[in-house]
């Protein structure tokens, strides 16, 4: 599954983004915050013409601020996300700037392929890794971690 999120003044950059990569993106399922996955449906229905036969996957979560970022960092931790295109906005504090950390983490921790700007994201989508199914990521093995011994 690929996700894609951006905050309130990323998402013009995200739609044109969308627009431009619409046909590589309908081969995928695609997770979104709500109000991002709003706007990607509309470019894509746009794109893909409403009359056509050919669907596509979109899961629409809960809008970031109300939790969405949270569930898609659970989507992480459970082994569900393959990409994460997420246009974070440099220049605006954001409310729940604890979740967007949380996520960034999170994508961090499970060696998520991440893009956090268009060029990223150009570079992330046009990879022969990124319509592969054989590729396998690394991730760190916490055994040692999670059976370290505590105090008493
Ligand atoms: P939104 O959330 O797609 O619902 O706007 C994005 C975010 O801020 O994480």
């Amino acid at each position: 599954m690929v996700a894609l999120v951006a905050h309130d003044n990323m998402k013009h950059d995200l739609a044109e983004w969308v627009d431009w990569n619409w046909e590589k993106l309908l081969c995928h399922h695609l997770v979104c915050t709500g109000t991002t996955g709003k706007m990607v449906a509309k470019t894509l229905l746009e794109r893909r013409g409403e009359s056509s036969n050919s669907r596509f996957d979109i899961t629409m979560l809960k809008s970031g601020p109300l939790g969405g970022d949270q569930q898609l960092g659970s989507m992480i931790a459970q082994g569900e996300i393959d990409a994460l295109i997420f246009f974070w906005d440099p220049m605006m504090a954001q409310p729940h700037d604890v979740d967007v950390k949380a996520l960034l983490r999170l994508a961090t921790l499970y060696n998520v392929p991440t893009a956090i700007n268009r060029s990223s994201a150009d570079f992330l989508i046009s990879s022969p890794l990124f319509d592969s199914h054989d590729y396998v990521r690394v991730v760190k093995d916490y055994k040692e971690y999670i059976e370290r011994a505590l105090k008493e």
